[in-house]
């Protein structure tokens, strides 16, 4: 009984467009098992991608209102599904997919076992389940030059400016390697949170409140760290997380794809003029993909690597790399908002139905129409 009810949530998890897809091992069940009691498994399978009401989620699990609104709000707190309150006091309940999401919610009560669970699962999860990246790299903005033509959404300081709420949370690669004694220099606290998100994150106590002055010197201080800017995969933006190459779980499974060049969303990459280059091997040092290396004393770029981040370009002497706007053909098609972004992933892994993109997309128009009047809040 027991095991069918995780089996249930395991299929329900990989029906979302994050996915949750199956291993060997059964390491999946495992995480499952150490995030939801079996009665909190049972019933998340009742709530989808389009927010509802207690009553709506309780008569789908035929139990009382008041039942219903004891589980979701508990479960709400443990980060295993997402609370909306469209209207003070009016909250809707979502279900949450597994990454981007109920993992990250985790990132302050990891333990040990849990960690060494995920690690197994990553592999598995970004090889199967991220058919599309949930995520898009732009360049540092000290690594952007006049006749680039740069667009809003491609500038990190620009995707702040369109927000009133901020917050920093830590970022959860880089707290799991810390807990288990792998944590490299960097500091631990680059999680950026925008607008929607940046509420998420303070209510729900992921992350604290911060002024959106200290969002821009966290941008300054990413490029400092060599941290590449991975907001989410739409134009619309609700988080920036600042990612180093050794522990970023994106980055990390990025690297081994033959050529993540064609697959990282980035309308940018690299040019490198060897002739120029002094010879320092400060941006070999930098780059986080392992896209440079030094032949004969001079740079060498190994384009199919490169994500366009720009953390090279920076701090070379010599002006021997500079950043180029990919072909229109080898541009990732940016979805307009954390919607949209979430009914193209759902669509690339033929995991939405007819019936729910049709409820998804006329919700996401209705949400905008909305929006001036103060559109969606997610709180807790
Ligand atoms: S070469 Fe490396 S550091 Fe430079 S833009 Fe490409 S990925 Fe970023
Ligand atoms: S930073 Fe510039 S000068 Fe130094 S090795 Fe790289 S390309 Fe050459």
């Amino acid at each position: 009984m027991t095991t069918t009810i995780y089996q249930n949530i395991a299929r329900h998890l990989d029906n979302l467009p994050g996915g949750y897809p199956a291993t060997e091992s059964g390491v999946k069940m495992l995480i499952l098992k150490r995030l939801f009691t079996p009665e909190e498994a049972q019933f998340a399978t009742h709530l989808t991608l389009i927010p509802g009401k207690t009553g709506g989620v309780a008569r789908r699990a035929k139990m009382s209102k008041e039942e219903a609104a004891r589980r979701l709000e508990k479960m709400a707190r443990k980060g295993l599904l997402i609370r909306i309150e469209e209207m003070p006091g009016k909250p809707a309940y979502m279900a949450a997919q597994y990454a981007i999401g109920i993992w990250e919610f985790h990132v302050n009560d990891l333990d040990l076992e849990l960690i060494r669970d995920m690690d197994e699962y990553k592999p598995y999860f970004f090889q199967t389940a991220w058919t599309k990246p949930q995520l898009r790299t732009i360049p540092v903005s000290q690594s952007i030059h006049n006749e680039l033509n740069v667009m809003t959404y491609e500038r990190a300081e620009a995707l702040v400016d369109d927000h009133d709420c901020f917050s920093i949370s830590p970022c959860i690669c880089r707290r799991e390697k810390t807990m288990v004694g792998e944590g490299c220099e960097r500091p631990e606290a680059y999680c950026l949170g925008l607008g929607i998100g940046a509420d998420y994150y303070i209510k729900n106590e992921l992350g604290r409140a911060c002024e959106k002055q200290e969002i821009l010197e966290a941008l300054v201080a990413a490029n400092d760290h060599a941290l590449v800017l991975q907001p989410s995969d739409a134009k619309e933006i609700i988080n920036v997380c600042c990612c180093c190459g050794c522990f970023c779980a994106a980055l990390i499974e990025l690297k081994k794809v033959p050529r993540p060049v064609d697959w990282v969303s980035s309308p940018f990459i690299v040019e490198a003029h060897p002739d120029n280059c002094e010879g320092c091997e400060t941006c070999v040092d930098r780059c986080q993909m392992e896209a440079l290396r030094m032949v004969a004393g001079k740079v060498f770029l190994d384009a199919d690597c490169c994500i366009g981040c720009g953390l090279c370009v920076t701090t070379c002497p010599s002006g021997s790399l500079t950043l180029q706007r990919k072909t229109e053909a080898a541009q990732s098609k940016i979805p307009k908002d954390i919607m949209a972004a979430i009914i193209a992933l759902g669509k690339a892994r033929g995991k939405l139905g007819l019936p729910e993109l049709l409820k998804l997309q006329a919700k996401s128009k209705w949400d905008r129409l909305l929006a001036p009047r103060g559109g969606v809040q997610i709180t807790v």
